[in-house]
């Protein structure tokens, strides 16, 4: 699978860095989901190669602005472009009635289906070829984390073997490549078990909302990749006037090494580390607790799982 990192700004966008959304589209696939969409989301997808027109669903992790206000003109952008498959809104409750209202008072008439579904709880979403967990988390609002876990993959067939067996191509392969016993005309007796190799396993993704406890996601240790929040390192935070229900670097950290994540990406960067120097304190703050890979997103930054 493919994710890039269309906004990694926390609460205002900046020079660098637009608000909350990240892409994600699964290997072979033309279609491709939006995890938030903070405002200007369609300007960042024009920059890529995704396109609005392929976008069939989003996934917002809570109603703050800076991770939905990007939704309205994707909506009307998506009907401008007529395009007509249906669109999946997945959000906690509040959606419905805000789009709707917006729908309604723009005089927005889609030629799309937009299905709108409002999480209301820890609750598991079925898909052809993956499953969502939806994690409560802790944030001043309602809040939710996403974990993208995708189904695992049949193992390739060996076709080469197939052949230097004289085995004619055909329905037999289809046969061999479902794992059934054939049986040709020589008498040779065949098991497709043996053409057809281990299953891959799926990916697991750990996509955070906003959040002052990591350790939520408790239920996915070992996942492959952890993109969470950490909007200050520690030393900023405690010097805060007023305190946030966001996370810390320091804190993400010592999360990621407890659940065992596999690599971790820090995201939803507060305007304050408007530099490279300032940025990298983020990264060295979590480097001293959690000794697997770690990156700071940055706009754009591609990752291949
Ligand atoms: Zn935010
Ligand atoms: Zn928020």
């Amino acid at each position: 699978m493919q994710i890039i990192f269309l906004g990694t700004s926390a609460g205002i966008p900046t020079k660098r860095r637009n608000v909350s959304a990240l892409g994600l589209r699964l290997e072979n696939e033309k279609e491709w989901y939006l995890f938030d969409c903070g405002e200007a989301t369609q300007h960042q997808i024009l920059k890529t190669d995704l396109s609005i027109y392929n976008l069939s669903k989003i996934f917002i992790t809570h109603l703050h602005g800076d991770h939905i206000y990007g939704l309205f003109g994707i909506l009307a952008s998506k009907n401008m472009q007529r395009a007509i498959s249906p669109l999946e809104i997945y959000a906690p409750k509040g959606i419905k009635e805000l789009l709707e209202c917006v729908i309604k008072y723009s005089n927005l008439n889609l030629h799309f289906e937009l299905k709108i579904f409002e999480i209301t709880k820890k609750d598991v979403l079925k898909f052809e070829k993956f499953k969502i967990y939806t994690i409560p988390l802790s944030h001043s609002i309602t809040s939710y984390g996403y974990v993208l876990v995708e189904n695992d993959r049949p193992g390739r067939f060996d076709v080469q073997k197939a052949k230097n067996l004289g085995i004619p191509e055909g329905p037999l392969y289809a046969k061999l490549k479902n794992k059934e016993i054939v049986i040709l005309e020589d008498g040779r007796v065949f098991d497709g078990n043996d053409f057809v190799g281990p299953p891959k396993k799926g990916k697991v993704v750990i996509i955070g909302g906003d959040n002052d406890n990591p350790l939520l996601f408790k239920d996915f240790n070992n996942a492959d990749l952890m993109i969470h929040e950490a909007t200050f390192t520690q030393k900023d935070f405690d010097n805060l006037e007023k305190s946030y229900k966001h996370t810390t670097s320091k804190q993400l950290a010592i999360a990621a090494k407890e659940l065992g994540v596999k690599k971790l990406i820090i995201t939803h960067i507060s305007p304050r580390y408007d530099s490279d120097e300032r940025v990298n304190e983020l990264l060295e703050e979590a480097k001293k607790y959690y000794k697997g890979e770690v990156k700071v997103a940055y706009d754009f930054m591609k990752v291949v799982l």
